[in-house]
């Protein structure tokens, strides 16, 4: 399997093992626990020797298809899976974490991550420091002064910074860091940072990996040996990804690279679109040239991703009557589905923080967040191109 190029992996990787009967489809064993006439055969299985499964909270034949695929596509030895991409995150942390120890991470991490690093990391004592996201001087200089883990996320929620990922890999050698990265945002169809060096790729499957909306989940990838550990921590802790969710994943999986190079593409037309508007301030697309990072994802990335983001003039106020408008983009959270997303950071990914906090992480009230779906691109376009016609005449004059 590890010879195929990356769509093969997408569709077969990871279910040979678990197809009984001739099924062709990895079935959903829905079983808490399995059985053993032979109690050496038990007792080999439960300590690790033989293969198997003993128990649903510890591993399960769909979840293990799930993460096998995962592994494959990120070229990994190894996945663990979990109930939610918070519970990947929160739960590889805590496994490398202990008091004293330090993180240096980005300003611009996911909402949910921010909250871990701001609320309950330092009640263990654990202290984090945050730079400016695209400052790698700043980030090179944290990482040299001496840290346990290097935190980052590539490109960046909600307004797609690109952090080099290469450069920090070389800072954390030299000071025996781990290098932890969230690449919800690129999927593995665009981006695998465990070929540039990095430790720990995790990702939010709820995003592009399942891209249909319709189950959580979360995975981190790695060597063997530390993913065992990630693995112990979620075994006892809890935080199980469960059968169906995996089955709706793994399902989605299939068609995750024809997704993405549809989305990839979509993307970097709307983007290419909005830069035409005078009602429009930016556009963060990391696939634009005039993207401060657009050459570090060049060299980084195959593709841009599916996901990019405006800022429009008058900000709040242009949102309330702008997005109503929209006729097939959805207005809600999350993100990587087949289906256009839109929303503001302030109801979404970052809604945990406050107008002051978002105003300090350089999020304009007046973004939004556009998540391109697999839809015919022109429609996209006439749809957002309607949607700001039909703005009223003040709007624009107040701009
Ligand atoms: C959504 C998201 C998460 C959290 O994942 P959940 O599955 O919602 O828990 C983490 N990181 C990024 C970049 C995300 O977009």
């Amino acid at each position: 399997m590890s010879d195929h190029k990356l769509g093969t992996k997408a569709l077969w990787a990871g279910e040979a093992e678990q197809l009984r009967y001739g099924a062709t489809q990895v079935p959903v064993v829905h079983s808490v626990s399995y059985n053993y006439d032979d109690l050496e055969e038990w007792y080999q299985v439960a300590t690790g020797q033989k293969e198997g499964h003993i128990y649903g909270r510890n591993t399960n034949p769909t979840t293990q298809a799930f993460e096998d695929k995962v592994a494959a596509l990120e070229g990994a030895e190894a996945a663990t899976s979990f109930s939610s991409g918070m519970a990947a995150i929160s739960n590889t942390l805590y496994t490398f974490l202990k008091p004293g120890d330090k993180v240096v991470s980005i300003k611009d991490t996911y909402g949910g991550t921010n909250k871990i690093f701001t609320e309950f990391l330092p009640r263990i004592n654990v202290d984090v420091v945050f730079c400016e996201t695209e400052d790698h001087d700043e980030l090179e200089k944290e990482v040299l002064k001496g840290c346990q883990v290097v935190y980052i996320e590539t490109p960046t929620n909600p307004t797609l910074k690109i952090i080099d990922i290469e450069r920090m890999v070389k800072a954390a050698r030299k000071v025996d860091a781990l290098v932890i990265i969230d690449g919800t945002f690129a999927s593995p169809v665009n981006q695998t940072p465990l070929d540039l060096g990095v430790d720990l790729v995790l990702h939010s499957a709820t995003k592009f990996l399942g891209g249909h909306s319709d189950a959580l989940g979360g995975v981190v990838c790695g060597d063997k040996e530390l993913i065992e550990q990630v693995y112990h921590y979620r075994e006892i802790n809890g935080a199980t990804l469960n059968p169906m969710g995996a089955y709706l994943l793994l399902r989605g999986m299939k068609t995750l690279h024809l997704r993405i190079e549809r989305q990839n593409e979509n993307a970097m037309r709307v983007a290419q679109y909005l830069k035409t508007l005078d009602l429009v301030e930016d556009v963060y697309y990391p696939g634009l040239e005039d993207h401060p990072g657009h050459d570090i994802a060049k060299r980084q990335m195959r593709g841009f991703g599916g996901v990019l983001s405006f800022a429009v003039k008058g900000g709040l106020e242009t949102l309330h009557y702008l997005l109503p408008q929209m006729k097939l983009a959805k207005r809600a959270a999350s993100l990587g589905c087949v289906q256009t997303i839109i929303g503001p950071p302030g109801t979404t990914s970052h809604v945990e923080c406050t107008p002051e906090e978002r105003a300090a992480m350089g999020i304009p009230e007046g973004l939004v967040r556009y998540s391109a779906g697999i839809e015919d691109v022109d429609d996209l376009i006439e749809d957002l191109d309607q949607a700001f016609k039909s703005l009223p005449e003040e709007i624009y004059q107040k701009a």
